[in-house]
């Protein structure tokens, strides 16, 4: 099975991605976790491209089809993938298709803007043990400081309310295109990604058929 996974930033694409993945057997790709690697092993490519990462914007999309199409020419896809983070825009799409790139199905994690807000700018890291915490969904003990090892709680960079809503902005502006395209293509399955984790999950399996 070909899959695209598409949702805003902080809906659970990669965490469902995952899921999925161990569930169906069928290796995942994350273009946004292969750019991460990149930035934080300092290569090349990283380098090119951490300033779009740290601030919430696209890749050039000839730069992130040279990445995508490397990945996904390896043996292990050959009998499907999850694509996360690919295509993002109608151009990505084209480039897609071109390259024979195929989608059997795609799922759509809907999540509000309000929800998202949320989830990504109430995140905290512990500096010393990596511990994620939420201010609203599963705040520490102690304000700021990490229940298991004391040390002081961060927000990341991409985290920051400014980023995120750039994020969000060029989700709606760009990728909800890609979402009516697929659409009016009749193979895109909407999930309620204001739900909880387990009940997305859920309705995820019941789409892809499995239990
Ligand atoms: P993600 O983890 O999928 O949200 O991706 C993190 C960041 O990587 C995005 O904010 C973009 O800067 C970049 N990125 C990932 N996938 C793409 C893509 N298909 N096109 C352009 N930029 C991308």
């Amino acid at each position: 099975m070909r899959l695209l996974i598409v949702g805003a930033p902080g809906a659970g694409k990669g965490t469902q991605s995952k899921l999925i993945s161990e569930k169906l057997n069928i290796p995942h790709i994350s273009t946004g976790d292969i750019l991460r690697n990149e930035i934080s092993s300092n290569s090349e490519l990283g380098k090119k491209v951490k300033h779009f990462v740290d601030n919430g914007l696209l890749v050039p999309d000839d730069l992130i089809a040279d990445v995508l199409l490397n990945e996904i020419k390896k043996e292990k896809y050959r009998n499907g993938y999850i694509l996360d983070g690919f295509p993002r825009n109608i151009n990505q799409v084209k480039i897609m298709e071109e390259k024979g790139i195929l989608i059997d199905k795609v799922i759509f994690i809907d999540t509000s803007e309000e929800e998202i807000m949320k989830r990504i700018t109430g995140r905290r890291v512990c500096q010393n043990c990596g511990q994620v915490y939420n201010i609203y969904y599963n705040p520490p003990k102690t304000e700021n400081k990490c229940d298991k090892c004391s040390n002081n709680l961060v927000q990341r960079e991409d985290d920051k309310e400014e980023v995120v809503r750039n994020r969000l902005k060029t989700f709606r502006e760009a990728t909800i295109p890609v979402i009516d395209y697929y659409s009016k293509k009749g193979i895109l399955f909407r999930i309620n990604g204001d739900k909880n984790f387990d009940d997305i999950k859920n309705e995820i399996f019941e789409v892809l058929g499995v239990k």
